[in-house]
């Protein structure tokens, strides 16, 4: 920190206190982990300084043998993991990632038969009229992914996202009773919709998804099924998630980030099967900027982190964590979407504590809990209020807390949900919700948080 203090103090002081912060805090958030020191460190180097546009052996670059290597190990460890027959390993994050794949099915369901019908090798040998049919035909293709507030990503159709706006798109959401994935309602939607991609994954559902029966699903309409594993992707690396639950054997192409559950570097990774690997690979420059040499290394260390023995422990304990903290919280009478969890995340429906989202969040904090607010199914406060906290265990898990220590936090956050009250101010016309925490709570309870 001194190099970086003697050039800017005031960003070498910013570094130290949030390492102050991730430390004295419990970091609940679901989609957020703690590196380590071999992730952290081979991402902070002269790397970084590399251009490798293009793919290994194939770059716009001279000067990328390093580059190669370090993309070439990070790209079998990914593989070798994931039983995957192709990695794509550029990604920049997450969303990067699903941008990829859904340019990689575009490419191969659509461009790629417009070529052979023109006879044209690329689009530029393409005629105008050509180009304009091409063009119209990419803009109509259709989309059925998870609704946002069933916990489905902005990237799986969410109009105001991109991928909304690319594609024509439809939702699936989950039973209202069960808040559980009806796959006979997925199939009706798709048997009338069908869209060119069906996307499973999310963000904030608490229970797992059967991708074989979504992949039948897939083939009776003729749709590629794309499996978005950036939250769970550290389950199945760790073997948590195998058979029906593992998308890789199942979906034609996988996605992920690299940072949450499976705790690499901030990043992105597509995988896929031999049909796809050609148009992933054009992944950049066509979707993304140059590749960040620096991050991809970091992603070969975690990914050959987590294809030792111990990384299979870690993942239980994340789902065991999980499953004790949703216990521990519905014993103390917190409510769960679904009533529970098999995964690694919890949503507790936070108006049965006569709170909004983003009071809970806000009362949360400053009693050292750090979460995220988060819609619940036809939530009735929307997307930015929110009635939902969502709630996650690996990045505690990585900090060793056992079971034990996770039926402490439940009932720190009880502590905390049950002493805050809500109300509202007026702020120059319109009216703002806020809380409060009854007095002494947070300190108590940011103390002992601090000491788990
Ligand atoms: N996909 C899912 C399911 C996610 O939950 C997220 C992140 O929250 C992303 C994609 C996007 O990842 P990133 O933030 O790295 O772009």
């Amino acid at each position: 920190l001194d190099v970086v203090r003697s050039v800017e103090p005031r960003i070498a002081d910013a570094i130290g206190a949030e390492i102050e912060d991730q430390r004295a805090s419990l970091k609940l958030i679901a989609s957020e982990n703690y590196a380590s020191p071999a992730v952290l460190l081979a991402m902070g180097n002269w790397l970084s300084d590399k251009y490798a546009e293009g793919t290994v052996g194939r770059r716009f670059y001279a000067g990328c043998r390093n580059v190669d290597t370090v993309e070439s190990l990070a790209a079998e460890h990914a593989r070798e993991l994931f039983g995957a027959r192709h990695a794509y390993v550029q990604p920049h994050s997450g969303i990067d990632a699903n941008l990829v794949a859904f340019w990689a099915v575009l490419a191969q369901r659509v461009e790629s038969p417009a070529l052979e019908r023109a006879g044209a090798r690329q689009v530029n040998d393409l005629t105008e009229e050509d180009w304009a049919a091409l063009r119209r035909d990419l803009g109509s293709q259709r989309m059925l992914g998870m609704s946002l507030d069933a916990g489905g990503h902005l990237t799986h159709g969410f109009r105001p996202n991109i991928s909304g706006k690319m594609f024509e798109q439809r939702s699936y959401g989950t039973d209202p009773e069960t808040g559980l994935v009806d796959y006979d309602a997925v199939r009706a939607a798709a048997r009338e919709f069908r869209p060119l991609i069906l996307i499973a994954g999310y963000s904030a559902y608490p229970r797992l998804i059967n991708f074989r029966i979504m992949r039948e699903i897939a083939d009776e309409v003729g749709a590629t099924l794309m499996v978005d594993m950036a939250h769970f992707a550290g389950l199945v690396a760790g073997k948590v998630l195998t058979g029906d639950f593992d998308p890789v054997p199942n979906a034609q192409i996988v996605t992920t980030t690299t940072h949450k559950s499976l705790r690499g570097p901030r990043g992105g990774m597509v995988l896929c099967d031999d049909s796809l690997a050609e148009q992933v690979d054009r992944g950049c420059p066509m979707v993304l900027g140059g590749p960040l040499p620096h991050v991809m290394a970091a992603k070969a260390v975690a990914l050959a982190e987590a294809r030792q023995p111990a990384f299979r422990d870690y993942a239980q304990r994340i789902v065991d964590n999980s499953r004790a903290l949703a216990e521990g919280l519905m014993r103390r009478g917190a409510r769960l979407v679904t009533g529970g969890t098999d995964n690694h995340l919890a949503l507790i429906d936070v108006s049965s504590y006569g709170l909004t989202g983003r009071q809970a969040e806000a009362a949360l904090l400053d009693a050292g809990i750090v979460t995220n607010r988060n819609a619940v199914p036809r939530d009735p406060n929307g997307a930015w209020y929110t009635s939902g906290i969502r709630i996650g265990t690996p990045a505690l898990t990585t900090r060793g807390l056992d079971t034990a220590g996770m039926d402490e936090v439940a009932e720190l956050i009880d502590i905390v949900l049950s002493r805050t009250t809500p109300g509202t101010t007026k702020s120059g016309g319109a009216s703002k919700a806020t809380y409060r925490l009854e007095d002494g709570v947070a300190e108590q309870v940011a103390k002992r948080a601090a000491d788990l």
